[in-house]
């Protein structure tokens, strides 16, 4: 074997708080895709170097994956005998996927009828402890906070501080490959958790010297679901983005810093903004991403409008698609631009309806 990539823990042990201890429980997670989207940057004429990291191309489909890796390995070292979470999706999947790995039995809090059903079957099939709370998001957190303090079982919510070391990695492989940071990194913000760790990740590569440079972090909430835009928690959360569909994000004040130090911002964006964007990356770039990962380049193309990257001509930007559009094929099937029509199997038929 020539070369052989060997998941996030292995490829960045240096910057990660792992030891030869660390038992090491990978599905060969991250070394996503950097895509320069060059159809898509003329489209919307945008001046700079636009580039997407598909985090859908993780193996469980998400950026959850790199925090996983580092959560679970680590529960497994300190002798953890379940571990649980609260998801809107994502996390359920990649701890259900992870645990399956570990051998560790594995408990998710969903929000009821709100998750895609793409991550439920992941869950289900990965063979987790599932339970449906009538409620959402923001209350599935708490219940699992109380319980895991309460009971042995360890939390793998981004609360978790290995859940920020692990995902922080992506911002080490946009880095590596582009030989530095770029100008701007524009991200979906839901809990907060991977704003917090690409700031994390750049600002360490930054302290080492191995980038020049900290790029200004940009996030962006759904309209229905901006706590940190508005400033105060939202009761009750709306968005057809579900995986941003939160109220009142873990990580706040680490978002917040991550704006402030770099010089960022964080904006909302709407669900016709988002759906919009969703077409534009699927269509333009043959990447299917999540509603919730097109918040960013729906961002994006809002702050190009409001003329907020004159004089960074030629410059680069990065946005995080988060996870992968096959989660929840029916949303594309419903806001398709184009719909199928049916014939019968008759070459001359065909033919007249193609057009030709
Ligand atoms: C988890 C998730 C988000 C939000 O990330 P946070 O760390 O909670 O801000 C965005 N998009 C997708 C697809 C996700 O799974």
């Amino acid at each position: 074997m020539r070369y052989r990539w060997r998941g996030v823990i292995e490829e960045y042990r240096a910057y990660l708080p792992v030891t030869e201890k660390t038992p090491v429980i990978t599905l060969l997670e991250g070394n996503t895709p950097l895509i320069e989207a060059r159809n898509l940057a003329e489209y919307i004429s945008l001046p700079l170097r636009l580039f997407l990291k598909y985090e859908g191309a993780n193996p469980t489909g998400s950026f959850k994956d790199r925090g996983m890796t580092v959560a679970i390995s680590k529960a497994l070292e300190e002798g953890a005998k379940a571990v649980i979470c609260a998801s809107t999706g994502n996390t359920s999947a990649s701890a259900a996927a992870y645990g399956a790995k570990a051998k560790l039995p594995v408990i998710v809090i969903i929000p009821e009828g709100a998750i895609a059903l793409g991550k439920l079957a992941q869950a289900l099939l990965h063979n987790a402890k599932v339970i449906a709370i009538e409620g959402n998001f923001d209350s599935a957190l708490r219940i699992v906070v109380e319980i895991s303090q309460r009971y042995p079982v360890t939390l793998v919510n981004s609360l978790n501080p290995y859940r920020i070391e692990g995902q922080k990695t992506a911002a080490f492989e946009i880095s590596d490959v582009l030989g530095d940071a770029p100008t701007f990194h524009a991200i979906p913000v839901g809990n907060a958790g991977n704003i917090t760790a690409y700031w994390k990740g750049y600002r360490e590569y930054y302290n080492l010297g191995i980038n020049k440079k900290l790029p200004k972090m940009l996030g962006f909430q759904a309209a229905g679901a901006a706590p940190i835009v508005e400033g105060h928690p939202i009761e009750n959360p709306q968005t057809i983005a579900t995986a941003i569909r939160i109220g009142n994000p873990a990580s706040w004040r680490y978002a917040v810093k991550a704006r402030d130090e770099s010089g960022g911002l964080i904006e909302k964006v709407t669900d016709e903004e988002i759906l919009e964007a969703y077409k534009l990356i699927s269509s333009l770039e043959g990447i299917f991403c999540e509603p919730a990962s097109a918040a960013c380049v729906a961002g994006v193309m809002k702050k190009h409008k409001e003329g907020y990257f004159k004089g960074y001509e030629g410059e680069t930007i990065v946005c995080t698609l988060t996870g992968h559009g096959l989660k929840d094929p029916q949303l594309a099937v419903n806001v398709a631009p184009t719909s199928f029509v049916t014939a019968p199997p008759d070459v001359q038929k065909v033919v007249k309806l193609i057009g030709l």
